[in-house]
This record gives structure tokens, C-alpha cells and sequence, in this order.
């Protein structure tokens, strides 16, 4: 059906997301507000790396209420005047990655996205942190644990937020989960399974590259399960057991995981168990069940629209492009100090990390390892 209440807003909320109406109790059932402050103070943000999400998130941004794209950093001097001419940023505050930390005097930047292959993370946000700019880094923030809470400890010492870019965590759907779930209203959690995986194409793309990705689905794709762990059952893992499985040694070399199952078990006597991988289609589904009740939701993590229901039947919040939410909430939490449903911080991205990092020791030992996040 064309006209269909999702097809309408959609067309309503790509030109005018902050509908006061969506916040209100009736409308539509809807119980995510979903600018907070639209007519706040808008957030200035520099993209780092000119690649695939960049241009995602670049082109998301221009339906947000309360950020806008100031900055450019690229190796490329061609993308710097593409970019620059198709987005209106100025030649002043276009920059490359040997002279970047002269952001330090661009009045128009507030914080620097990077969005460059996961391990350049680490020493980016740190250079961004000591020019005195807030920092969002791409998931996985860093190749481990450590070089986690060095970004955490450099933006903390440097007065500045690092914030993770977990898009899920400002999904209407999603969020209607966690308040059903807060609710109580599935009871008890008892399980949560998580599937993660796409099967990847050109053998010589980075993310196969044990130096730039760090690992192979798990940093990538797995690491949706891991975080939908956390927010769907609500507790932190204390344990984890894991399993890798290989069928090609030559697309997927040594530390570039191809398939693992992972295990995770919780405070309460919940448990997941989850699926990473990089080669089935298909795989992007998250179930909890509890005592009274369950979700699903299916897809769970793609760009959207995510799709689900509940035991009291579907979900029907209206979809609103990812990128866009996660923006203009991040805005909110950068320049007003907002707190969000589930964190976006270093501290929550550091959590997803130590997971990562047991999950990969797991795998090797073949033995249950303790967690303390
Ligand atoms: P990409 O390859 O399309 O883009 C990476 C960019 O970094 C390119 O423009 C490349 O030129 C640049 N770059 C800078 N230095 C580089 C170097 N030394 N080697 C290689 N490239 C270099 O990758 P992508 O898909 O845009 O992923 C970038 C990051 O974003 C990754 O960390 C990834 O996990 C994350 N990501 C997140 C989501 C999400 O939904 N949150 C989706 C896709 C990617």
C-alpha cells in the first residue's frame, strides 16, 4: 500500500524530523522524542576519512536539526574540493592527515567523526583530543581494550567527550524494546540471541587486513551482537566462552576471523549466545526472551527500516534514517550535557572491547573466560 502510515513518515520526518506530536503520549503510540531540542545550539563537525559511511553519515546530516558538517580531513586533495563544494566547507577548514591538528584554531569545528579503517582510531582521536576538539570514533573504537582506555583516559585528560558511533542506540525501535523491556513488561530476562554476519566480497578490501581491521567479523559485525547483548538484556557479561570456525584459509587469514559463536553469561543467570561471521547472508536478528514475554527483531542492526514485534504484537515506530537521530542526539549530549538511553561513551565502547578481547582468548584456549566490566 502506498500510502501506508510508515511511507507517510518517512516522506514527513526526512524533511522535518523534530514533529513535536511524536513526543506526545497519543501520537501513534510513540514514546521516543526523537529531537529532544531542536531549537538548541547546533554541534559542528568535522568528517575524518572520505570513505563508504562517511558518505552515509554526510549525506544523513543534512536532515539533522542540530548538527552540521564544518570540517574536512582526507588524504585526497581531490575529496577535499568535492566534498568541500558539495557540502560548503570552506578551503580554511579542510585539512589533511599530516596537518590536521590545526583544527586546534578553527573556531567552526566542535568535534571531529572519524570514520577511517578501525586501526587508525586509536592515534586519530587522540591527536583530535589534544587539539582540544570532542571526538566521535566509528565502532570498533580501537583493536583492543587497552588502546581503548588510552583514548578514554587522552579525551578525559584533554577536558573533551569521546562519544562511539552506535547508531542502535538511538533506533525508535530498539529504544520501544528497552522501555517495554524497563517496563518489565517480558519479566525476567532469561536469553538473548544475537546474529551478526554478511558475507563479504573483494579478498583485498582493509577490513580483511589484520593491520587495519584488528580481526575480521567480530570487530566488525560481530561486535552488534556483543553491544545488543548489553543494552537488550540490561547487565554486563561476568563470563564468556567462544568457538571459531574457518572454511576459507585464504580469504580469511591468520587473525582475521571468518565465523565465531560466542557465549555470554550474566549477573542474573541470563545467558546469549551470538553468531559473527563473515560469510552467510542473511544474518542480522536479535531475540530476547524473558519470563512473561520476548522481542525480536529482524532485521536488528541494518540501516533500516529495522522490523520486529514483540509477544503484544509488532513494532511500529516510524523509521527515521539512523545517522540522522544519532547526530542530532549526539549534539544534545555534547553541547547540553544530555545522558541518552544506552551510553555512546568511551567508557561503553572500551566495555565492547574487553568483550572482544575475551572473545578472541576464548577462542584460542577453547576455555570459559571471567569478564569484569
Ligand atoms: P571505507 O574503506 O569505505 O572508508 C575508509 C576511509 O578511510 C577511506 O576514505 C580511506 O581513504 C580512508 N583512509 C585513511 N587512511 C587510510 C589508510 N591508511 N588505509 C586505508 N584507508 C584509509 O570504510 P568504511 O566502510 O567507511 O568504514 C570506516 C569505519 O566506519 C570503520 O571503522 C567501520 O567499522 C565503520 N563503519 C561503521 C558503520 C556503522 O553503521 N556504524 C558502517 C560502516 C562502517
Amino acid at each position: 500500500m502506498m500510502n501506508s502510515r510508515r511511507d507517510f513518515l518517512q516522506k514527513l520526518t526526512a524533511s522535518a524530523i523534530a514533529i513535536p506530536f511524536l513526543s506526545s503520549a497519543n501520537a501513534w503510540d510513540q514514546p521516543v522524542n526523537l529531537v529532544r531540542n531542536p531549537d538548541g545550539p547546533v554541534l559542528r563537525v568535522a568528517l575524518m576519512g572520505l570513505g563508504g559511511y562517511a558518505s552515509i553519515v554526510a549525506k544523513a546530516m543534512q536532515d539533522c536539526k542540530r548538527a552540521k558538517i564544518t570540517g574536512l580531513i582526507s588524504g585526497t586533495p581531490s575529496k577535499l574540493s568535492e566534498w568541500g563544494t558539495k557540502y560548503n566547507v570552506p578551503e580554511k577548514s579542510r585539512y589533511n592527515y599530516e596537518n590536521f591538528d590545526d583544527i586546534k584554531n578553527n573556531p567552526d569545528i566542535d568535534v571531529v567523526y572519524v570514520t577511517t579503517p578501525n586501526a587508525l582510531h586509536h592515534d586519530q582521536v587522540i591527536r583530535v583530543a589534544r587539539a582540544g576538539k570532542h571526538a566521535i570514533s566509528e565502532k570498533p573504537m580501537a583493536l583492543n581494550a587497552k588502546e581503548g582506555q588510552e583514548m578514554v583516559d587522552a579525551c578525559s585528560e584533554a577536558g573533551v567527550k569521546l562519544l562511539v558511533g552506535y547508531r542502535m542506540h538511538f533506533e525508535p525501535k530498539t529504544l520501544e524494546v528497552i522501555r517495554m523491556r524497563n517496563a518489565d513488561e517480558f519479566g525476567k530476562i532469561l536469553f538473548f540471541q544475537g546474529l551478526s554476519g554478511f558475507r563479504i566480497g573483494d579478498p583485498n578490501q582493509w577490513r580483511l587486513n589484520k593491520a587495519l581491521a584488528g580481526g575480521g567479523s567480530l570487530m566488525d559485525i560481530g561486535i552488534y551482537s556483543i553491544n545488543g547483548a548489553r543494552y537488550m538484556v540490561n547487565e554486563e557479561p561476568i563470563w564468556v566462552t567462544a568457538q571459531e570456525t574457518k572454511t576459507d584459509t585464504v580469504k580469511f587469514k591468520e587473525g582475521v576471523d571468518e565465523t565465531i559463536q560466542f557465549q555470554l553469561g550474566f549477573p542474573s543467570g541470563a545467558v546469549a549466545s551470538c553468531l559473527s561471521t563473515y560469510n552467510m547472508n542473511y544474518l542480522d536478528r536479535f531475540f530476547l526472551n524473558g519470563e512473561k514475554g520476548f522481542a525480536e527483531l529482524q532485521p536488528s542492526t541494518g540501516y533500516g527500516p529495522i522490523k520486529g514485534r514483540t509477544n503484544k504484537g509488532a513494532l511500529t515506530q516510524p523509521h527515521v534514517t539512523h545517522q540522522t537521530l544519532q547526530m542530532d542526539a549526539m549534539a544534545g549530549i555534547i553541547l547540553d550535557g544530555d545522558s541518552p538511553v544506552v551510553a555512546v561513551d568511551g567508557a561503553e565502547g572500551v566495555k565492547d572491547l574487553k568483550i572482544i578481547d575475551a572473545i578472541y582468548a576464548a577462542c584460542a584456549s577453547g576455555k570459559r573466560h571471567e569478564l569484569n566490566l
